[in-house]
């Protein structure tokens, strides 16, 4: 198992020997259904009936006069149920636990949406479900909190260290050591031990199937530059494989938080302050001082406010296949409030970062190519954020500089 599951020099399985078994059980049952062609159908059946797959490409025609020309098109994965990209991996799990005969799930979740996705698979499959998430963020997020015990789920808040996303993660694999014969750890994006990685791209890996399709089918032909924001990793890998044989750019967008020369930011790829180490079970690209210690992250967008980013992110990095850059917060909140006002889409603060990168580089391209975005969810939920945010003097002084309205 050690030499299984590498990019590169990225990934593996860095875990305690009692997983062993449990993760040896996973790998068999993915390659499994990997290689069972009615599994994919089945995945692709429940998508379209429980969570409105295949999602659509919207036209931003209104952007797209903003910019000059190119054409800009989005990709719908807010329109999944639960309000983001984030149900493909769930369900895709939720049919592996059921082929595995188990009857728990358990997961960690920081701002709340993966404790969401996976209580609602639960639901629907009929899986005893435990949330764990660190007490600061339970605080944070009630009314998350509320729909995971409505949907039946226990959601145990952490109280041990920081009381945040990481802590809720040890607290969660202690779980999995000790219940290990009926309960499966639903990890939330393409990152951790080997198969996690390849197994959560390989169900996001619907979005690029789909967007390549409708891309063609509207257009005759491939966008030049696809877009996306990367947390761990998983939208990205998503919508990035449907391209990544074809001659189009690829362009994963990090959390530049308060821009990078601050140090405030959860840029591990796009800046220089990413080095790779081993942690959570695997190797990558982290946010950490010489010591090994893990940094604070900082990003206005809690679904990017990580320290780790997927290992087959780092190894497109490392041959040069993927492009990395980071949008700052300012440049994030001024993209999403252009989006809203020009096109009436709400994007997540997250997906908002890819936006804010595409605007940026659109004059560059001719009005025959296309971009293509992700829109990996949607922003209803960062409804106090965003409030707070446009009350801050910092962006009014941005947008003063700029010098521009949304209204006009
Ligand atoms: C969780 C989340 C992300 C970040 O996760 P990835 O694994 O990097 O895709 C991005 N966008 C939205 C809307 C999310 O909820």
């Amino acid at each position: 198992m050690i030499n299984r599951g590498y990019y590169g020099e990225f990934g593996g399985a860095f875990i305690p020997e009692v997983l062993f078994s449990t993760i040896e059980e996973l790998v068999e049952a993915f390659q499994d259904a990997r290689n069972d062609p009615t599994f994919w159908k089945d995945y692709a059946d429940i998508m379209s009936t429980f969570s409105c797959r295949p999602t659509p490409l919207t036209f931003a025609e209104n952007l797209t006069r903003n910019f000059g020309g190119t054409r800009i098109y989005i990709k719908r994965e807010d329109l999944n149920h639960t309000g983001a990209h984030k149900l493909n991996n769930v369900m895709g799990q939720g049919l592996l636990v059921k082929r595995m005969g188990k009857s728990r799930v358990i997961a960690e979740t920081g701002a709340g949406q993966h404790g969401v996705a996976t209580a609602t698979m639960a639901a629907r499959f009929g899986f005893r479900c435990t949330i764990y998430m660190g007490e600061v963020d339970v605080a944070r997020q009630r009314p998350n909190v509320f729909w995971m015990e409505r949907l039946g789920a226990e959601v145990i808040p952490v109280k041990d260290g920081t009381r945040i996303l990481k802590d809720a993660i040890n607290e969660a694999l202690r779980d999995w050591i000790t219940n290990m014969d009926d309960t499966h750890y639903v990890l939330g994006t393409a990152c951790g031990p080997h198969p996690f990685p390849e197994m959560v791209s390989y169900f996001q890996s619907i979005i690029g199937k789909e967007a390549r399709e409708q891309i063609f089918e509207r257009e005759g032909k491939l966008p030049a530059r696809v877009y996306a924001c990367v947390g761990g990793g998983s939208n990205a890998l998503g919508i990035f494989s449907g391209f990544l044989d074809d001659p189009v750019e690829l362009v994963g967008v990090e959390a530049g938080g308060e821009g990078l020369e601050t140090g405030r930011h959860a840029s591990r790829l796009a800046s220089d302050d990413g080095s790779v180490g081993v942690a959570q079970g695997y190797k990558t690209y982290f946010l950490q001082d010489r010591d090994g210690q893990m940094k604070e992250t900082h990003s206005v967008a809690a679904g990017l406010d990580y320290v780790g980013v997927s290992p087959i992110l780092a190894s497109h990095r490392e041959r040069g296949r993927i492009r990395f850059e980071a949008a700052t917060d300012s440049e994030v909140l001024d993209a999403m409030s252009l989006t809203i006002r020009k096109e009436g889409l709400i994007p997540a603060l997250e997906s908002a970062h890819a936006f804010a990168r595409a605007f940026k580089e659109a004059p560059d391209l001719s009005g025959d190519d296309i971009i293509l975005i992700n829109q990996s969810g949607r922003g209803d939920k960062d409804i106090f954020t965003i409030a707070d945010a446009f009350a801050d003097p910092g962006w009014q002084e941005f947008i003063r500089k700029k010098g521009y309205e949304y209204g006009a």
